[in-house]
């Protein structure tokens, strides 16, 4: 019988924790990592015995294809804390199904759930302490796998290193943003891979998201390339437009990330009877619906930020406020999701992992 992971996997715990050294009412996101990082090489066709090992610099070829190529997929998920110390994931299935789709397309190897979930239940074991309870306060997670085969040969690579790294957040509030429309730039295209989390699709959006931050807006709403007259996405969230009671987002295609919140929020809502229409969204409808006020929200929905209240976009020049709501559905959606991921509520869905 082959040997499971549990049994196979090697641990290397540092001698020391740096744990001390972390000063968690003022973390920056993403800029901290825990002590362990998890490591699975794929060498002659095959994922190795997986390792975890102390938290560190990587050592590869300059030729790496990962550096020229950008073959890299990655994933993002949080482990929360309940007040009687206890951890748990949220819907982790989702992203072991969405990083080999994701690997998938960059012709990349698929990697097996049994070393992805055992991996993850070791290294949440070891760096528990810096999972923080309280209401917002998480554990960042980013499993991802990079091409390291050593050679600038132009096509898929034959060897790889999935990696799983942590990084302790905290509860924040980014504060309502503004967003600009997308009339010129794209993030994907059709028959792209805008689907995939791959590290490209990411790199590409800097640019034109700089361009409106000189405009002041924080972040760009994507449009579909064939025609930009259709909404679609935020830089990391899915987006959703609350016209009169009845919310509206995009169907997930082949250049929008399906992502976990927005289906979570999608089943919230179908439970509590609110209308959801997931069809194709026209930016003339919303810019209409802002002019005649019956727009009465816009929220990204995202693992990092959960649900992140709009409170203004620019499109062609011109700049819509959307007036505050009570009782507005962002609010609802972040506490029926919150209660969910930090074991206050009922787990009606099975999403509790
Ligand atoms: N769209 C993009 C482009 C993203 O990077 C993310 C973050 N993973 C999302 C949407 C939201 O996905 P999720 O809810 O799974 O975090």
């Amino acid at each position: 019988m082959k040997n499971t992971i549990s049994q196979t996997l090697e641990i290397n715990e540092v001698s020391e924790s740096k744990i001390g050294q972390v000063d968690f009412e003022n973390l920056n996101f993403g800029k901290i990592f825990t002590d362990h990082m998890f490591v699975c090489d794929y060498i002659n066709g095959e994922w190795q015995t997986p390792k975890i090992v102390p938290y560190g610099p990587l050592t590869m070829e300059p030729s790496a294809r990962v550096f020229h190529y950008g073959q890299a997929v990655f994933e993002g998920m949080k482990a929360y804390k309940d007040d009687q110390g206890d951890t748990f994931l949220f819907r982790p299935d989702e992203n072991y199904k969405r990083i080999n789709k994701s690997a998938e397309r960059l012709a990349m190897p698929e990697f097996p759930k049994e070393y992805f979930f055992d991996g993850l239940n070791a290294l949440l074991k070891l760096d528990n302490n810096w999972i923080k309870p309280g209401f917002g306060n998480s554990l960042y997670i980013r499993p991802f796998v990079i091409a390291t085969q050593a050679s600038v040969s132009a096509s898929e690579a034959d060897e790889y290193k999935f990696l799983i790294i942590c990084s302790p957040a905290q509860s924040y509030y980014s504060g309502d943003v503004s967003v600009l429309v997308a009339e010129k730039f794209s993030r994907s295209a059709s028959g792209g891979f805008g689907y995939a989390k791959a590290a490209g699709n990411y790199a590409g959006q800097f640019y034109p998201t700089n361009l409106a931050k000189q405009q002041g807006y924080q972040q760009v709403i994507w449009t579909d390339s064939n025609t930009h007259e259709y909404m679609e996405e935020a830089g990391t969230m899915n987006v959703f437009f609350r016209v009169n009671d009845t919310l509206l987002t995009a169907p997930i295609s082949d250049r929008i990330l399906d992502g976990v919140t927005r289906k979570s929020l999608i089943a919230i809502a179908e439970k509590e009877g609110i209308k959801v229409d997931v069809r194709p969204v026209k930016v003339s409808e919303i810019v209409e619906a802002a002019k005649n006020r019956s727009l009465k929200e816009i929220f990204g929905a995202g693992t990092a930020a959960v649900v992140s209240p709009v409170k203004a976009f620019g499109y062609q020049g011109e700049h819509y406020e959307i007036q505050k709501q009570e009782n507005s559905y962002a609010d609802y959606f972040k506490k029926a999701l919150m209660d969910i991921q930090y074991n206050i509520s009922e787990d009606t869905f099975g999403w509790r992992y």
